[in-house]
């Protein structure tokens, strides 16, 4: 059987920068993932231009049950830690919005970045490679001298005083997504957190959403709420309509949040008090109602916005100064306060991030490794979820970054001692 310091499953984000930094501490170090390729996830991250960190990450932009377990790693390893590391490989970015920072030239900027780093720690890397199954040696019980974990494997069996569980959440499963992190916190009676999808698109039932079907593609910025009035979360992002529902940043950072059976609000004219705005055109003004409009929002939203006034018992579809006071009113308010409840999500299958996950509570925030000693869960695996906008990378870099410190402490005290 072969036998390593550290076996790391899942050749993502996580595991890969954990694995790079615990070779370069000195320890041994294998990384085994079951796709063919590696790193699907940055590849396609960003719109292929990986948004690999925030410049303004805090413990605030992250989501999960206990949401100060994150911040102790991201103190430790923060976004001018990886911007120093892009340096040092020539790696040219720029920022966006937000604070949001991109490659410059592509994803795999990043992905080589992380296997060159793999190669200065010694990292030995298996794929495509399963994991059959995992067993815990347990030295405190007098039948083996030191504590370790057995994998049975596709390419044979392999040992390791550490294990590493870096296999990400359930999103995408066409790109190697699967539940095996989840199996394994069971395994060892550790808590989990239900997952699901989150950082995703909201669907709606087919017949209400008709008359904004026509709309997809259509983006606008707005304001985006959800929850009650004492635990609302808002946003102000653009909006994205669909043919089946709502999606655009503001819509995926809602989704974090959103209750099934809840509704979300929306003021699809937030730059504007509609109320005022619409009183003084219908002194100035002649033009249609949605003549008007179009100078708040897109000429298409305003013309389906004007055409539901029927429906709700309300004539929109006349010159703004006819218009009554009352009809306006109602009009300010459906636009500045949308209130609909969606039917579902578009799912893994067009999840950007899995919520939820292995429950911090089993976690030690300092070092990762969980109640089972040796046991390590990094990544998106952990109950531990960011905001759009390059949060959840930086959590796969600091999360593995205190991995890699705390499996070298343990392992080789006296090498690493600062
Ligand atoms: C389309 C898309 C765009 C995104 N864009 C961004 C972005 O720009 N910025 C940002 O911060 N975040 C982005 N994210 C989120 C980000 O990609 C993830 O949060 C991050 O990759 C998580 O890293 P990880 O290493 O924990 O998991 P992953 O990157 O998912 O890696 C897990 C690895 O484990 C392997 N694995 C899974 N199951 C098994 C198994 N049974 N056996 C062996 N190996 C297994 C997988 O093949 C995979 O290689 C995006 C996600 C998607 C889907």
């Amino acid at each position: 059987m072969q036998s390593f310091d550290v076996v790391i499953i899942g050749a993502g984000a996580a595991g890969l920068f954990c694995g790079s930094v615990a070779g370069q501490l000195g320890l041994k170090v294998l990384i085994i993932d079951h796709s063919e390729k590696v790193a699907e996830k940055i590849r396609i991250s960003g719109g292929g231009r990986c948004n690999f960190t925030n410049r303004d990450t805090s413990a605030a932009n992250f989501l999960g049950n206990n949401p100060n377990f994150c911040r102790s790693a991201l103190a430790r390893y923060t976004p001018q830690d990886f911007l120093a590391l892009l340096h040092r490989h020539g790696v040219a970015w720029h920022e966006k919005h937000k604070g949001q920072l991109f490659c410059d030239q592509s994803a795999e900027d990043i992905i080589r970045l992380l296997l060159a780093e793999c190669d200065a720690g010694g990292v030995t890397r298996w794929q495509p490679c399963s994991v059959q199954s995992i067993s815990f040696s347990d030295a405190s019980l007098g039948r083996t001298s030191s504590s370790s974990y057995a994998l049975d494997t596709s390419r044979g069996p392999v040992q390791a005083a550490c294990l590493v569980v870096a296999c990400g959440g359930l999103s995408i499963p066409k790109i190697g997504a699967s539940d095996l992190g989840y199996r394994i916190a069971r395994q060892f009676e550790l808590p989990v957190i239900a997952p699901r999808p989150a950082l995703v698109p909201l669907t709606f039932d087919a017949a209400a959403w008709a008359p904004f079907a026509e709309l997809a593609g259509l983006a606008l910025p707005v304001h985006i709420e959800t929850g009650g009035k004492k635990d609302s979360t808002s946003f102000a992002e653009d909006l994205l309509f669909t043919h089946r529902g709502l999606s655009g940043p503001g819509v995926l950072q809602i989704s974090s949040y959103w209750a099934p059976g809840t509704p979300i609000r929306l003021n699809l004219a937030p730059l504007q008090q509609l109320p005022g705005w619409l009183a003084r055109a219908k002194t100035a003004s002649r033009r249609l109602i949605s003549n008007e409009l179009g100078a708040l929002v897109p000429a298409r939203l305003a013309d389906a916005w004007v055409a539901q006034g029927a429906s709700l018992g309300h004539d929109w579809l006349r010159p703004i100064n006819e218009a009554t006071d009352k009809a306006l009113a109602a009009l300010a308010e459906r636009l500045a306060n949308w209130a609909l409840t969606p039917t579902g999500t578009e799912g893994y299958r067009k999840a950007e991030v899995t919520a939820g996950g292995v429950d911090t509570r089993a976690l030690s925030g300092q070092t990762m490794e969980s109640r089972q000693p040796g046991l390590y869960f990094i990544g998106e695996v952990v109950d531990v979820t960011g905001w759009l906008g390059g949060y959840n990378f930086q959590w796969a870099w600091a999360s593995g970054f205190a991995c890699a410190q705390a499996m070298a402490a343990r392992l080789r005290p006296t090498a690493n001692a600062a």
